[in-house]
């Protein structure tokens, strides 16, 4: 039976499970349905090549070209609008109906927008977009002055882009510190240190009581009373998904996002989900939610998998990676894991950090050690209980200790 598969959102997901499924047999009709004017590009470098050489940064996952060669219908520009499960079609923006036998969401997740913010016109951005990040760069010249609200990953690589431009930086933070909810507590300092080492200003515990234009630029009044003026300001505070076509097709949503199970498939029969508009529930409960490059190829290769009855690898441990200031920090399992164990010196890079939780390493975070990730990966997938003085002695060799424990 010929199987027809329709994706919506022609992004880091969309793209490579469309791939996929012509790598791994997929023969029938197949069609990649995105709402950006662009072929499907990759996110990460918007935040920092992009806005660095955005003449040599490489942000094409795949050209025109190469889909064509595949087989797989582009329609790019233009936004699907409706799902009718039932009938088993999406409609689009321009009015043409799909017809699929399997339906795949991948639709990304967009910034969550502050009115406030907004308001202060061409000179607040968000950053999810190329045209986002062209819009920044524009601004960001030597001399002017950016403020980042939000000192998430986001803010802080921007806040490291910048600087290298010649802007001078202040970040605004409602938390105590940076990447609050996505590294430990020594992480966050070292990158703080390093940051206000080339000159950016924090400001946390303070979240934002007014903002207005005065002129072209824009002025902020912080609640502890600071007043900030900037040539540009740029805020990441998190990300919403779209609900419209969840809503439409019938689908489960919980925590704002598409409930999915291990294989990707959401509660209607034929439909699946994959990347940042997903809440992941496994079989045992555990929930994954996971906003990273990672996530989204390897949920992207799970629902290919289900489509095509093929068997996936099992989920790796959840790794994320960022690059500031010149340091690659890559992160690995639970972030909130209860002691925190240093190996190496910290501010003298390489070194990385293991998450303990009853003895057992549950995580890891590497600091310009980024072959030391795949053994830390190794033990976190055994929770492996290693003696401690052991673990945090940089002269025993992490590939040797993943191998004996
Ligand atoms: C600036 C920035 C820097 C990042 N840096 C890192 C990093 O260093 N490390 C890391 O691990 N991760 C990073 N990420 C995260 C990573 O890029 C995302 O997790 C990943 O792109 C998610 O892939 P996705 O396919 O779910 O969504 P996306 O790549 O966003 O793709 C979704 C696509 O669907 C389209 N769409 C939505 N609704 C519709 C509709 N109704 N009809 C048609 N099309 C639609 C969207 O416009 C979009 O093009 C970064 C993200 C950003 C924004």
């Amino acid at each position: 039976m010929t199987v027809r598969v329709v994706i919506i959102g022609a992004g880091q997901a969309g793209a490579n499970a469309a791939m996929a499924l012509r790598r791994q047999g997929h023969t029938g009709p197949l069609v990649l349905v995105g709402d950006e004017v662009h072929a499907p590009y990759e996110r990460p470098p918007l935040s920092k090549e992009a806005l660095l050489q955005p003449d040599q940064a490489r942000l094409a996952l795949y050209t025109p070209e190469q889909f064509a060669e595949q087989g797989i219908a582009l329609k790019l520009g233009i936004r699907a609008i409706a799902i009718d499960s039932q009938a088993s079609t999406v409609t689009l923006a321009n009015g043409e109906t799909l017809a699929y036998d399997k339906l795949l969401l991948t639709i990304g997740a967009q910034p969550r927008h502050l009115p406030m913010l907004d308001a202060l016109g061409d000179r607040a951005h968000v950053l999810r977009t190329v045209e986002d990040a062209q819009r920044i760069k524009a601004q960001a010249q030597a001399g002017k002055r950016a403020i980042l609200v939000g000192a998430g990953v986001i803010g802080l690589e921007l806040a490291s882009s910048l600087t290298e431009l010649g802007v001078q930086v202040d970040v605004v933070d409602p938390a105590r510190r940076a990447m609050l909810r996505n590294s430990p507590e020594l992480i966050g300092r070292f990158l703080q240190d390093t940051h206000e080492a080339r000159g950016v200003t924090f400001h946390f515990n303070t979240g934002v009581s007014a903002a207005e234009r005065s002129g072209d630029r824009v002025l902020l009044t912080l609640e502890n009373g600071t007043q900030l003026l900037g040539d540009l300001l740029v805020y990441g505070i998190g990300v919403c998904v779209d609900d419209t076509l969840a809503k439409a097709a019938g689908l489960r949503m919980e925590q704002g996002a598409i409930v999915v199970d291990e294989h990707c498939r959401t509660s209607q029969p034929n439909i699946y989900a994959a990347g940042d508009a997903v809440l992941q529930i496994a079989a045992n409960g555990q929930h994954r939610r996971i906003e990273s490059w990672e996530n989204a190829n390897l949920q992207a290769s799970a629902a290919v998998g289900d489509i095509l009855q093929q068997s996936v690898a099992p989920y790796p441990v959840p790794w994320f990676w960022t690059d500031q200031c010149g340091y690659n920090v890559q992160f690995a399992g639970d972030m909130t894991a209860p002691q925190w164990l240093l190996r190496g010196e910290p501010g003298k890079a390489p070194f990385m950090l293991f998450g303990l939780e009853e003895g057992a390493v549950v995580g890891a975070v590497t600091v310009n050690a980024g072959k030391d990730m795949r053994p830390a990966k190794e033990l976190i997938a055994r929770r492996a209980q290693v003696d401690e003085a052991t673990l945090c002695d940089p002269g025993v060799a992490l590939r040797q200790l993943a191998k004996a424990s």
